[in-house]
């Protein structure tokens, strides 16, 4: 949709600007990177026909001139020439003028945070929302709540206080800097005390302010953050760094437990300065999602296209078309279609189109058997077209493609409607054990049609409750016949209680809901061994429905069912809509309340509550229960007089796959567990029913628990299943290459989908695998090839577009998991929707085929969520990430035998086979060596390593100088470099990935980029004494080795600077070549190359001794510690001298330099003050690997190791990268022998820490560390007292230790607190009052 538009263009054909691969151009074209980019692909082939070059670009070059039209669609006849700067009085005096975009906003809003794209100042949205609380705010309201608006600046804080006064009825006003209190005197804001924000905040509901008076208020705890239900934050975007908009989100909002809704609105979402690149813009609106907790709404359907990217040349494609040989000018056609065209005549003259159709065989694959030059001549009239577009074509984040999902075959079947002779199934029982001893949960069996692979149909896993978890175990059980009344029975107790729960439950069951594509039975175990289904309760859902279905035919019929009963005045019976029960035996029943189709379990009898009692909700509209039946449902209560039943309503499903306490771990960092907002609303969940409107079901209640926990269960099964389907379609039936479908899952999802695993640590394996197959194919295919060829042509094979358009032919992309499960809209055969999200792509097939419509660049479409046909927008670099990451997982259970079949599956074939490899040691052994065998014994000796083929090891340490016009040798090193980076690559990548199972892909990235470099290599070089072996004839070259080998010689000790002293590229070329010169004299053999290569450069591939900065390392030290570091730095003549002082617990460090600038004189006293810290023995070198925080001084061991999971330092958000204080700091040092004074103490969550931090930084006191204790009770346990007193299920209390220079260690220990973050707040508050009473400390 984003290249209907016909593009501005400029052409610019001055001169022929390109000669072969050399690229000239004159300064009035405009190069793109991208165009250089198609080029260096191609360029391989040794395109000679390059003639003229046009490039079309867009003429507004500059991101920032044109201000995207946000609201593309909005109209307004009254202005047409500016539709957003409309005025937004006239729109809420017409609502009609409420454009669809609005309303659609308005409902988003409604639904979850939201940040929209609003026009500056405009208040229409926001009104809306206000005025749906404002019901809330005349119905029900037990306690204080406040609706806060928050605008930047004083003129857009009134403008919007006068639109919400203007528009709604609740109590509104604005604070900004100037406005002055009516009761104190005409104080201004700031000078406000408690007395005077309580009243302002009793006389309004909402309340309109700039941010830093509402930060100033939750600090000092005058305006509580609970009180806040709605948060609306006008021009949103400048939610980042020390903003007080993201100040407030980060200390308050992510902090509290009942958190507002927020709406967000800015106009410049894409626009803001700085953003210049979309990429940049893209993770702006990521970031400010995240720091709001909210998703940007987009318009997915706009007509009017316009550019929405900083880059205006976004939407716009790049064309090359060149000259035929026959000289006539081929026009770039600016078709519809433009889609990539690359047609060239391959050697066999079929012309061939690497596009992404569907037909697998036109997949190119440049083999060209003699070796020879792969030309592409272009025949006759047919021009040779690269209509690309780009800068963001296939394989880009930029682009976002519309894509299906692949059905799951395992999870249909085809006995819906025909089941007379019953059916046969596989069973798969499915068993719960609950970490707490007595909670039980009823065993539960799958059904299936198909036979589910061993390794789907034998799974443990673990799901994550509130403060306990849930080991579930499914296993394959043996075939299963129903007869036909089983069957339908079956469907009944699924509809009844799938929909009696999670939806709503009535007799007439729509039968498309038992659709053959998503066909099975969930149905309860009365045990799993002996295997026995609990038919009992199933055919008493049955009759329950029976029930139902009788007493809904008409309401007369209905007074018959009810007279059935004879009514007692026995009061201790209580009179069901189907039996009588008595009341010591209704606890924990399970019964369907008849007019809203859900399910509950009892809970007790309300003693004093009837049906004639008032009504609990609106009493104008009800005066009583009775009423209110008899007018909403139109139902006449029998029995009014009957005491009601507290009923509690299950939960809505949750997401329990993640660790719902929020304290999951995922790769070594904290996720957010989106969902775990459950007990808060425990409240909710009860309901007061009159028992005659319900109907009693025979069912355990350990049923109806175990409920819960099956849509998270077979979240997590379907995918497996998606998994093993798709493994089938790779491996087929093959028996000698074996993938677990847990790793192929792993595969196929993002880190959207917050599991625990995700694509990306395999598709760091997967490219360097790749990488490694296709270089080594390449050296083998093409003998007489130099390098930079070899090199052009493996980043065409491996580029994302290539891969893009590989993965999308094996249609990879239906099986790609890109969005969290969301519970909510889980289904099971039989249940209805409950959030329906209806397709509106106008795609009728579950594919969606492969069209540049549905290919967009638009920042605002959301990439994840699926349309009930299945079909979601996708990024287009996922597609070729995952087919990365499947090469990966086939590495690692498939070895490279496996690696190979998946890319053969791809279309990527490379042989690496052992003929081909004999080829190539032919030609290297004919190198002449006799005069320098001795040069190859001593290497070898070195390296550890013998070779069969000596020619090999000369090729690999022959430089390109070493070429005497009267000696060629006519070969060097570089095909074997070429060959051996990419060994080398692979080797450290495979070998840090099996090192570090637990790191986060990132940080796994940056290890693997800090091991595979060449500065790496050339030091490993020179440290093996292998520099003296490579053979050359440059002065120059040889004059920056001896430089280079004299400077590691030196600076061996501190082996920090390296990194930023540029080694010869030379001798890094030096060891990776070697490594190919060893893998083909091995005949490939990896095990081989990694076995001499793992010695040879040990000390610098494991992540523990990864050499950082000094500085950095410094300070990730201290930030580990706990230390503080003090930089001052003064002039000092021509120089800088930078002074950093450390206090340890007893101990200051201070190290000096001087320097020409103040970056290197910080670094070089930053390495003096590491020595410093390694000559006390603190900081050891070379740190055991698995234990980098174990580098703490002698003392401390001891004592860490024992109390170590106990633990924690500082809250590390509230010290992140602060310890070292800047240079500003300067003069606050003198403060150090002053008492410090505090003004006064935060008390809210995290205040007291983070007085305590800021004073610990200040006095440069060790950060105290906390030791928690954790109490943990089935029962609610009452915690605090007064106003603090809460009750909850866990109990923590923490003990405070502080250590004072030269004065000693205070341990304290806090009060008892229902979390640990306030239990730690607590201690921290008593040990500023302890520094007081200490006179270490003035506080007020
Ligand atoms: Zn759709």
């Amino acid at each position: 949709m984003g290249f209907k538009k016909t593009p501005n263009v400029i052409v610019t054909n001055e001169k022929p600007c390109i000669k072969n691969t050399n690229c000239v151009f004159n300064d009035r074209t405009v190069i793109s990177n991208h165009f250089l980019k198609i080029f260096s692909r191609y360029s391989f082939k040794s395109y000679t026909v390059f003639s003229t070059v046009i490039m079309h670009t867009n003429s507004s070059s500059s991101p920032l001139q044109n201000p995207p039209n946000l609201i593309g669609n909005m109209q307004s006849s009254e202005t047409p020439t500016n539709p957003l700067k409309r005025n937004f009085e006239t729109m809420i005096n017409n609502p009609k003028q409420s454009t669809q975009y609005e309303l659609d906003v308005f409902k988003v809003a409604m639904g979850r945070n939201t940040i929209a794209h609003i026009d500056t100042g405009s208040g229409m949205i926001a009104v809306m929302i206000i005025k749906e609380f404002e019901k809330m705010f005349k119905e029900q309201l037990s306690e204080k709540k406040l609706i806060i608006f928050l605008a930047p600046t004083r003129k857009l804080v009134e403008q919007q206080c006068n639109v919400v006064r203007e528009n709604t009825d609740l109590r509104v006003d604005f604070y900004h800097g100037s406005k002055a209190s009516t009761v104190d005197d005409g104080k201004k804001v700031d000078d406000w005390d408690a007395a005077v924000w309580e009243h302002e905040t009793d006389k309004n509901d909402i309340m309109v302010m700039t941010p830093t008076i509402l930060l100033n208020a939750l600090r000092n705890g005058f305006i509580k953050f609970e009180m806040i239900c709605l948060l609306i934050i006008d021009e949103c975007h400048h939610a980042s760094g020390n903003h007080p908009y993201a100040s407030i989100m980060k200390e308050f909002y992510l902090e509290s437990v009942n958190k507002p809704k927020v709406f967000g609105m800015t106009a410049f979402l894409a626009n803001k300065k700085g953003a210049s690149s979309t990429g940049n813009c893209e993770a702006r609106i990521t970031m400010l999602e995240n720091i709001l907790d909210s998703r940007v709404y987009t318009i997915q359907n706009r007509t009017d296209l316009q550019d929405v990217t900083p880059t205006a040349s976004a939407n716009k494609s790049l064309k090359i078309t060149e000259k035929s040989p026959s000289g006539a000018d081929v026009t770039p056609t600016a078709s519809a279609n433009k889609s990539l065209k690359i047609t060239e005549k391959s050697p066999s003259g079929a012309d061939v189109t690497p596009t992404a159709s569907q037909n697998k065989s036109s997949k190119i694959t440049e083999k060209s058997p003699s070796g020879k030059d792969v030309t592409p001549t272009v025949s006759g009239n047919k021009a040779l077209k690269i209509t690309k577009e780009s800068p963001s074509g296939a394989g880009t984040t930029k682009r976002k493609e519309l894509h299906g999902t692949m059905p799951i075959r395992a999870v249909s079947g085809t006995w819906g409607d025909n089941h007379d002779d019953g059916v046969d199934f596989y069973a798969y029982g499915i068993s719960f054990v609950c970490s707490v001893k007595d909670v039980k949960y009823s065993s539960f069996v799958l059904l299936l049609e198909s036979k589910l692979d061993d390794d789907v149909a034998n799974l443990e896993m673990r799901l994550y409750l509130v403060s306990k978890f849930v080991n579930c175990k499914v296993s394959s059980c043996a075939k299963l016949h129903l007869d036909a009344r089983q069957v339908a029975n079956g469907k009944c107790f699924q509809e009844l209680f799938f929909n009696g729960i999670y939806a709503k439950f009535f007799p007439e069951t729509d039968p498309k809901l038992w659709t053959p594509s998503y066909m099975y039975l969930l149905l309860p175990l009365e045990s799993l061994d002996p295997f026995e289904i609990n038919w009992k309760m199933i055919d008493s859902c049955v009759s329950a429905i029976e029930f139902v279905k009788k007493s809904s035919v008409s309401s007369a019929e209905k007074q018959n069912v009810d007279s059935i009963m004879t009514y007692s005045e026995n009061t201790s019976m209580i009179h069901f809509a189907n039996k009588c029960v008595h009341k010591d035996d209704i606890t924990n029943m399970v019964v369907l309340a008849i007019h809203t189709g859900k399910l509950y379990s009892v809970i007790d009898i309300l003693q004093d509550e009837t049906a004639c009692s008032p009504f609990d909700g609106d009493t104008k509209k009800y005066s009583s229960f009775e009423e209110y039946f008899k007018k909403k449902y139109k139902i006449d209560l029998v029995y009014p007089a009957q005491n009601m039943l507290m009923l509690k309503q299950s939960h809505r499903a949750h997401n329990l796959l993640v660790d719902f306490n929020g304290e999951g771990i995922l790769h070594g960092k904290k996720i957010k567990a989106e969902s775990c907002k459950v007990n808060t609303d425990r409240q909710r969940y009860n309901a007061r029913l009159p028992p005659e409107l319900l109907v009693t079901i025979d069912a355990r209640l350990d049923v109806v628990k175990s409920l819960y926990l099956l849509p998270s269960l077979m979240h997590r099964l379907e995918a497996l299943m998606l998994a093993s389907q798709l493994r089938e379609e790779i491996t087929g039936h093959m028996t000698n290459i074996h993938v677990s479908s847990s790793l192929i899952l792993e595969a196929i999802t993002t880190l959207r989908c917050n599991e625990s695993f995700s694509m990306e640590r395999l598709e760091l394996l997967g490219d360097s695998v790749l990488k490694y197959t296709v270089s080594c194919d390449l050296y083998l295919r093409y003998p007489n090839k130099h390098e930079g060829q070899l090199s052009s042509a493996r980043s065409s094979q491996v580029s994302n577009s290539t891969l893009y358009n590989l993965g999308i032919v094996c249609r990879l992309q239906n099986y790609i998991r890109d969005v969290a499960f969301d519970p909510t809209r889980w289904t099971a055969p039989g249940q209805l929707p409950s959030r329906p999200c209806a397709c509106d792509h106008g795609v009728e097939t579950i594919e969606v085929p492969i069209d540049t419509k549905y290919h967009t660049e638009d920042p605002k479409i959301l990439t994840g969520k699926c349309c009930d046909r299945g079909h979601r927008w996708l990024g287009s670099k996922t597609v070729s990430d995952c087919v990365e990451a499947l090469v990966g997982a086939y590495f690692v259970d498939g070895g490279l035998t496996g690696a190979l079949h998946c890319m053969k599956w791809l279309g990527i074939s490379c042989e690496l086979d052992s003929s081909r490899v004999d080829e190539a040691i032919k030609i290297a052994s004919l190198h002449v060596y006799t005069p320098k065998l001795d040069v190859l014994q001593g290497l070898e000796s070195k390296l550890g390593y013998e070779f069969v083929v000596k020619g090999l090891l000369l090729e690999a340490i022959t430089h390109a100088t070493d070429q005497n016009p009267d000696q060629r040798v006519g070969y060097c090193y570089q095909r074997l470099e070429f060959l051996g980076d990419s060994v080398l690559d692979l080797l450290i990548t495979w070998y840090l990935f099996n090192k570090h199972k637990d790191i986060d892909p990132g940080e796994l990235t940056d290890l693997r980029s800090a091991s595979v470099n060449n500065e790496n290599f050339a030091y490993a070089a020179v440290r093996r004494n292998l520099h003296g072996y490579l053979q050359c004839r440059s002065v120059t070259l040889q004059t920056q080795i001896s430089d280079y080998v004299k400077f590691v010689a030196t600076s061996s000790t501190d082996t920090n600077s390296l990194q930023t002293n540029k080694s010869p590229k030379a001798l890094g070329d030096l060891v990776e070549s070697i490594a190919g010169a060893i893998l083909l004299d091995t005949k490939l053999n990896l095990d081989e190359v990694w076995r001499i290569f793992e010695l040879l450069l040990t000390p610098i591939v494991t992540p523990e001794k990864l050499e950082l900065p000094p500085l950095r390392e410094l300070i990730e030290y201290c930030d580990s510690k706990g230390y503080f570091i003090k930089d001052k730095c003064r002039r000092l003549g021509d120089g800088v001298t930078a002074e950093l002082s450390l206090q340890l617990e007893d101990d200051l460090l201070i190290a000096e330099a001087t320097s020409p600038t103040r970056k290197v004189a910080r670094g070089q006293a930053a390495l003096k003050l590491l020595s410093q810290l390694e000559n006390k023995g603190i900081l050891r070198k070379n740190q055991g690997e698995d234990n980098r925080d174990g580098e703490i001084g002698n003392k401390d061991v001891k004592k860490n190791d024992t109390t170590r999971s106990n633990v924690t330092r500082f809250d590390p958000q509230l010290a992140a990268n602060t310890s070292i204080a800047d240079s500003k700091m300067e003069e606050e040092s003198n403060s150090k022998t002053e008492i410090p004074v505090i003004k006064s103490i935060n008390k809210n969550k995290g205040g007291p820490r983070s007085t305590l931090f800021e004073l610990c930084r200040k006095m440069q006191w060790t950060m105290p560390t906390f030791t928690h204790s954790e109490e943990k009770s089935r029962t609610l346990i009452e915690i605090g007292e007064g106003v603090d007193k809460r009750t909850a299920f866990n109990k923590f209390e923490s003990e405070i230790s502080l250590n004072i220079p030269s004065y000693g260690i205070i341990k304290l220990m806090g009060e008892p607190r229902a979390d640990k973050k306030s239990s730690c707040d607590s201690a921290a508050l008593l040990m500023l009052y302890e520094l007081q009473r200490q006179r270490m400390l003035k506080i007020g």
